[in-house]
């Protein structure tokens, strides 16, 4: 495992278990993670709540990431409902990397999250203007 994979791990579950996702405020709906990251505002570093309550492994589903919709509420993704055997493993890297190089786990999970992105950029598909301009030129 390396930051490459866990990212593909966590943002293949966030695509599948987690979109569309609509915002309770002003019912705005977000269709994919890639419109979700460019349309919201990230509120600070990702969190695990069990990193501050116990032992991060002895509690699933409660990693999570906040955002500000354009309408100004707020909107959480979380592990909630990652399959225990991703999780661990998600969950066990990102331990594992903040003990050896003495980081917190947020700055992990902010690692990831930014891998995310990357990778999200990385697969994102022409745009139907795109694909015009390409035929024009
Ligand atoms: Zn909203």
């Amino acid at each position: 495992m390396n930051l490459y994979d866990v990212a593909q791990l966590v943002r293949e579950f966030l695509e599948k278990d987690k979109f569309p996702k609509t915002c309770g405020s002003c019912g705005k709906v977000y269709y994919s993670l890639t419109q979700y990251f460019d349309e919201t505002e990230h509120v600070g570093k990702p969190c695990s709540l069990e990193a501050d309550h116990g032992h991060p492994l002895q509690n699933l589903g409660k990693t999570y990431t906040l955002s500000n919709c354009t309408c100004g509420s707020t909107l959480c993704l979380t592990s909630k409902g990652m399959p225990g055997g991703k999780f661990i493993r998600f969950m066990g890297w990102s331990v594992k990397e903040s003990i050896v190089r003495g980081v917190a786990l947020s700055d992990v999970f902010l690692e990831i999250r930014e891998e995310m992105e990357r990778q999200l950029e990385e697969n994102r598909k022409p745009t139907q203007v795109d694909q015009e301009q390409a035929v024009n030129s």
